[in-house]
């Protein structure tokens, strides 16, 4: 009936950190918006549906983006949609019905794609169950710039771009203007909680200015020498943020080897800052750094899953040009240094960064140590500027935005039948 509960499939893959953050970014903003209205499932169905290679996504593309020669040629190799298409056509038939299946199971009102895998082939189950006018599908890209075209299919119903840079090739690959909506990267909302220094006199000021305190509840702003507390991390020194994505790529152990250096006063014998590495779900950098012995404060972490209070904690931060720890950052106003960026869909990122004057690129960890010793002392005003110019691109509202736009989306469709999902048994005679 009209009331009934809907059910949102959102299509993610663990590749990298990613994906799974703009899944249960939406996934949040589904529930702070509209509550009970919809049911949500995070699903990474090809793990769970098929066989080799799609289940194995992960792996592959860990092998491939440490060896970038080899993701290169995959990403660039597969741009023509004759490639792509055929390719994926074929695993579609291949796995045709597990993916239904998988599909199927949560008898979806509306489909939500945060992969650029992802499009095809559940457009194709759709099509041939029959379903493509009952069940909305929507893509929501996560890259930020240089985007692989399998991002781009015509039979969305709408197509979320975070930037005017990825709506123009939305529009050059074919998909309509009526397709294409430009709202930003949708961040978890958690990060969308203003983070204040220090008190300011004027605090109104200040919140209307960040203006998203609508949706945060009775807790306004956080004080960063509170999650200073919370954290345990040094009260007063100026804090360096260094990461990798969720795998912990990039030369991060160099880098932190060089900043050990360099925020160490010598003359004094004090350091003029501490560090934060976060590893994510590299194992082995977390446990080669935590043997080391270092001369300034420094924490090691692995997998985080509160990444607001560490970048609200920080003063700036190191990176490889991943979207969602660039979008991340600039809600937090931190200072960027990208020291890395996977081949293709991340290269773009970087001119995001720099020619908007948010941060600067380096693949020298020595050069890196400089900049933020810099920061940290004689350098400041730069730091600022810079930490102003993030916050102008912030866009903490960008998920609201969508799952909003989803929401009309589904109510002009007006009361939903059931979707009568059945599993066809003379499907796999089609093909
Ligand atoms: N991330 C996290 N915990 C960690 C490391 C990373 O939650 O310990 C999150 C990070 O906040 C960001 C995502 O993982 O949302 C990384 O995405 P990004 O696009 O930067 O790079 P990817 O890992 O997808 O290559």
């Amino acid at each position: 009936g009209a009331d009934r509960t809907k059910n949102v499939l959102i299509l993610m893959s663990d590749t990298g950190g990613g994906h799974r953050a703009s899944a249960e970014a939406i996934r949040d903003a589904f529930k702070m918006e509209f509550g009970d209205e919809y049911r949500i499932f995070v699903k990474d169905v090809w793990k769970e549906y098929t066989g080799w290679p799609l289940n194995d996504m992960e792996n592959q593309y860990k092998f491939m983006v440490k060896h970038v020669q080899l993701w290169s040629v995959a990403f660039h190799g597969t741009s023509p949609r004759w490639i792509h298409g055929v390719y994926l056509a074929a695993i579609a038939a291949f796995y045709a019905k597990e993916v239904e299946a998988g599909l199927m199971e949560y008898k979806p009102d509306i489909i939500i794609s945060v992969h650029p895998l992802m499009q095809h082939i559940p457009l194709t189950v759709l099509k041939w169950q029959g379903l493509q006018k009952k069940v909305i599908f929507v893509t929501v890209i996560t890259d930020l710039n240089t985007c692989h075209r399998t991002w781009f299919h015509p039979g969305v119903k709408r197509c979320y771009c975070p930037s005017e840079e990825v709506s123009k090739r939305a529009l050059l690959d074919g998909l309509e203007q009526n397709q294409v909506r430009v709202f930003g990267l949708p961040v978890r909302p958690s990060f969308a909680r203003a983070v204040l220094n220090k008190v300011p006199a004027f605090p109104f000021v200040f919140l209307l200015y960040h203006g998203s305190s609508r949706f945060l509840g009775g807790n306004l702003v956080i004080l960063q020498d509170d999650l200073r507390v919370e954290l345990e991390l040094d009260p007063v020194l100026p804090a360096v943020l260094l990461m990798g994505g969720g795998e912990g790529m990039g030369p991060v152990k160099k880098t932190a080897k060089a900043l050990a250096e360099s925020l160490f006063d010598k003359e004094t014998g004090n350091p003029l800052g501490q560090m934060v590495v976060i590893c994510g779900r590299n194992k082995a950098l977390a446990s080669s750094l935590q043997s080391l012995e270092w001369k300034i404060p420094v924490k090691v972490r692995g997998f985080e899953t509160q990444m607001q209070k560490w970048m609200g904690a920080c003063d700036c931060i190191i990176t490889k040009a991943g979207p969602g720890t660039i979008a991340e950052a600039l809600i937090r106003g931190l200072p960027i240094i990208l020291n890395d960026y996977i081949p293709g869909q991340e290269k773009g990122n970087v001119p995001y960064v720099v020619g908007n004057g948010a941060g600067v690129f380096t693949r020298s960890p020595k050069e890196t140590a400089r900049i933020v010793a810099g920061w940290f002392t004689t350098n400041s005003d730069e730091r600022k500027k810079m930490s102003e110019n993030a916050l102008k691109l912030a866009q903490p509202e960008a998920v609201f935005d969508i799952v909003r736009d989803i929401h009309d989306l589904a109510c002009q469709r007006g009361p939903l039948p059931d979707v009568p999902y059945v599993l066809t048994s003379s499907f796999s005679s089609l093909i």
